[in-house]
């Protein structure tokens, strides 16, 4: 059954179709990939899914069979649809769970954001008490994503999107947050997961699109989708 349809959905900057007329659909408790180069609209295509800070210009988004379109950002988190953002961002003087709490009521307020769900969740990606108190000022940028993804957990999504969890980490670290992906996927939350790096993609995902000037170019079986030479050609820019 699927979960999420986009259907021929478009943002406009101006005169750039930063995301164009892209349609796809996600299965319940998939890991969906998403690739393509810099600025190809891997970004903005989950912020018009998400509706954080916009929705889509044309073309329509149905979650578990409601249409997202032209909702707004909190109504759309408390449907059950999570997001992390590319770059880490959390307020630096606030504990980390000071910032969990208050980023998990944005999709939770509804139902009263629980400290209890926040514990858990920052539990779940391996925060201890100690660490729960700490400045996020402090953090690692592995900790920021790691505040992030609880951050986005604790508000009980049913589905996950993922922006770049693996930018700026070390080797290591992106086995760790590979292990955290697949632990979230076994909770039965459905993930679409934006990356470049390719081990992750080719690990977690069971299917990947590519975006390339903010239309798809191919979406498939992920091995396969790597090795396309048109895939190949857009990354190296010909
Ligand atoms: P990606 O995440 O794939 O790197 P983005 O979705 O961030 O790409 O950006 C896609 C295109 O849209 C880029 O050309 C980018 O410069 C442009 N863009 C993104 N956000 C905005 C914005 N708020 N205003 C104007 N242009 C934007
Ligand atoms: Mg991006």
């Amino acid at each position: 059954m699927s979960i999420l349809e986009v259907v021929g959905v478009s943002k406009l900057f101006g005169a750039l179709r930063a995301v164009d007329d892209v349609s796809f659909t996600v299965e319940a408790g998939e890991i969906f990939g998403i690739a393509g180069p810099n600025g190809s609209g891997k970004s903005t295509l989950f912020n018009t899914i998400s509706g954080i800070p916009f929705g889509p210009d044309e073309g329509r988004v149905v979650f578990q069979g409601q249409d997202l379109s032209r909702l707004k950002g909190h109504v759309i988190a408390r449907m059950g649809l999570a997001r992390t953002f590319q770059r880490e961002t959390a307020f630096d003087t606030l504990s980390v769970f000071e910032n969990a709490l208050m980023g998990a009521s944005y999709g939770r307020a509804a139902r009263g954001a629980g400290a209890a769900e926040v514990t858990e969740a920052l539990q779940f990606v391996g925060f201890d008490k100690a660490m729960f108190r700490r400045p996020a000022a402090e953090l690692s940028v592995y900790d920021r994503k790691c505040l992030m993804l609880a951050t986005a957990l604790a508000m009980s999504p049913r589905i996950l999107l993922l922006d770049e969890p693996a930018s700026g980490l070390t080797k290591p670290e992106i086995e760790d947050s590979i292990t955290l992906i697949r632990r979230i996927a076994g909770r039965g939350i459905t993930i679409l997961l934006i990356e470049h790096v390719l081990t992750m993609l080719l690990t977690l995902s069971q299917r990947l699109m590519v975006l390339n000037q903010g239309r798809m170019l191919i979406l498939g079986e992920p091995e396969e989708v790597v090795r396309n030479p048109e895939v190949i050609r857009a990354y190296l820019g010909d």
